[in-house]
């Protein structure tokens, strides 16, 4: 390998050689690496090192940018369903960049077509291929108006085109797709948020901006929005995990049925501060959405439904550790079991219950 200094001796002949075959080197290992994820989420062994998805593995543990880790995601489940692209990858004629253009608009009748007129091009050339396959892209509203029934150009081949349901004609018009709302930190303490409210949504923010007049004179709609997401977020906190400020008196519980009583919730919430408590082999899991409550011993085994006894899993940890007991219980050596051991030594139980 060259050094910055022994590359600065390089003459130009050989420094666009070096150049050349270090992006060789490097578009085979990114092939190399897509492979890998792709077998990696196959196996799930991002639950075990104590991530819920694959995406949270990316950034957390390989410490991708979030960019980089979607690009990377998306291209591996697209070679799962056409492995030919790592070919493609590998030799340079396709780009990350122009999988995850291709990713959700290629189909088994379509993919030869489109892989063989995308290699080599540019992303604005890849862009028109998709404007092929799905035309009119999403516009907003406010920039300009579409023309009611688009038609495709007469050029475009039906084999581009996404399968259709038997019976039904071709659809050759623009599907509708809304613009996903957008969310950008303009410094650590605020942000840039972007969406679409429909027309009942507007009359409640000019109800609302009318009734906080005189406490909230500007009507500004960011406040307005922070005081009702904090009404929303309590009301949900109370719904799903009873967490309130004035519990009522229940009656005593004794631990021994399914039934998980507010009090209980609540404490075990807040003692694991309303994120998923599974530890894996490089830390705690950051999932604070989709919350259940685990038995740490299994309610099978007479655990009971304590606070001690619970604690609180996201989805697919929860999910994890039941299949890797029901394995155990069952005395199933598989495949699976074997490449994801669990990294947590405590029991796990196969019940848990859902908020
Ligand atoms: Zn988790």
């Amino acid at each position: 390998m060259h050094q910055p200094t022994a590359v600065a001796s390089l003459s130009d002949h050989a420094l666009l050689a070096h150049v050349e075959a270090l992006v060789a080197r490097e578009r085979r290992a990114t092939a190399e690496l897509i492979a890998s994820l792709c077998e990696l989420d196959e196996r799930r062994l991002y639950l075990g090192v104590g991530c819920s998805s694959l995406f949270a593995y990316c950034t957390e543990v390989l410490h991708l940018s979030e960019h980089a880790a979607y690009g990377r995601i998306e291209a591996a489940r697209c070679a799962r369903k056409f492995p030919r692209i790592l070919e493609r990858l590998a030799d340079g004629s396709l780009t990350l960049t122009a999988i995850s253009l291709l990713a959700p608009v290629m189909t088994e009748e379509n993919a030869g077509v489109l892989l063989d007129r995308a290699r080599h091009t540019s992303k604005r050339e890849v862009e028109h291929l998709v404007a092929e396959v799905r035309p009119l892209p999403a516009v907003a509203a406010t920039v300009r108006k579409l023309p009611q029934s688009p038609r495709l150009p007469h050029a475009v081949s039906d084999a581009l085109l996404p399968p259709q349901p038997a019976g039904e004609p071709l659809a050759r018009t623009a599907p509708h797709v809304s613009q996903p709302a957008t969310i950008r930190p303009l410094t650590p303490e605020i942000y840039k948020v972007q969406f679409t409210l429909s027309r009942e949504g507007y009359e409640h923010l000019r109800r609302a901006q009318d009734l906080l007049r005189h406490s909230l004179p500007s009507g500004d709609a960011g406040r307005i929005f922070e005081r009702a997401l904090s009404v929303l977020v309590c009301e949900l906190e109370r719904r799903k995990h009873a967490v309130t400020e004035r519990p009522r008196t229940e009656r005593p519980a004794n631990g021994h049925g399914r039934h998980i009583p507010a009090a209980v919730k609540r404490k075990v919430w807040r003692r694991d501060g309303g994120r998923c408590a599974f530890v894996g082999t490089r830390g705690r899991c950051t999932s604070r959405s989709l919350l259940e409550y685990h038995h740490v011993i299994p309610f099978a085994e007479g655990g009971d439904t304590s606070a001690a006894n619970l604690q609180l899993r996201c989805r697919a940890h929860n999910q994890h550790e039941a299949r890797l007991w029901f394995e155990a219980e069952l005395g199933l050596d598989r495949v699976d079991a074997r490449r994801a051991p669990s990294p947590s030594a405590t029991p796990v139980a196969p019940v848990a219950r859902s908020p």
